[in-house]
């Protein structure tokens, strides 16, 4: 791995993954100049409850949707982990085995808006910066404001090779798509498509998930 590779983090639960995830995805792949996005499905997150499909299938459909898009690569790591997965976790396990590598780690804003209720949130700036998506309907809180302001790039802080807790705010293309929703949707007997991948679909349909 060279020196100045930048490598991105983009976690979630992606139960199931939409174009929400997709899109900007491959927008700040882009923009940042990635070697590599790596699309992080935790097993049992943290903070939230169990999820609606299993993380095999959970899996199978992030794979299925990125196979064919140009520097995003599905990471196993957090859905091997048979216990609740914390980001601090995984950003010590990354940074131990890519030490030159500058992290940064994107959220959206609704994540970001609760990122002190986030396990060790401050040791996590310490290993990472972090590029905060805008979403459609979501807030700052006031931390994340008052974080922000601290941290944010401003005055010539730009996230650059070697820097962590530097903090950024990214215009992505707005789509209001959750999971939440899709998986509604799909219990409603609603369709879909549009949403997310034909093929992401097509397999939410052979496997009979989110029915009920
Ligand atoms: P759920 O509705 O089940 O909470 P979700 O649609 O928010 O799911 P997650 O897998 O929880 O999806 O999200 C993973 C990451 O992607 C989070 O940082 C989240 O803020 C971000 N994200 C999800 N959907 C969007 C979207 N439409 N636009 C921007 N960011 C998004």
């Amino acid at each position: 791995m060279a020196s100045d590779s930048r490598i991105g983090l983009f976690g979630g639960t992606f139960d199931p993954v939409h174009y929400g995830h997709l899109r900007p995805a491959v927008e700040i792949a882009e923009l940042f100049e990635l070697s590599t996005l790596y699309l992080m499905p935790n097993h049992q997150p943290g903070h939230r409850g169990p999820t609606a499909a299993s993380t095999d299938h959970r899996l199978e459909m992030l794979t299925m949707a990125v196979k064919d898009a140009p520097r995003l690569v599905v990471d196993t790591r957090e859905a091997e982990r048979n216990e609740p997965t914390y980001t601090i976790d995984t950003l010590k396990e990354i940074h131990h085995e890519q030490a030159d590598a500058t992290l940064v780690f994107f959220l959206g804003l609704d994540s970001f808006s609760a990122f002190d209720s986030w396990h060790e949130w401050e040791e996590i700036l310490t290993l990472t910066n972090l590029v905060v998506l805008d979403r459609p309907g979501a807030e700052h809180s006031e931390f994340s404001q008052g974080l922000l302001a601290r941290q944010q790039a401003n005055c010539g802080r730009q996230i650059v090779n070697g820097r962590t807790g530097v903090i950024q705010t990214c215009q992505v293309t707005q789509l209001a798509i959750s999971a939440t929703d899709v998986r509604r949707r799909i219990a409603s007997d609603l369709s879909v498509r549009f949403l997310l991948p034909d093929e992401v679909s097509e397999y939410i349909d052979a496997n009979n998930l989110y029915r009920s």
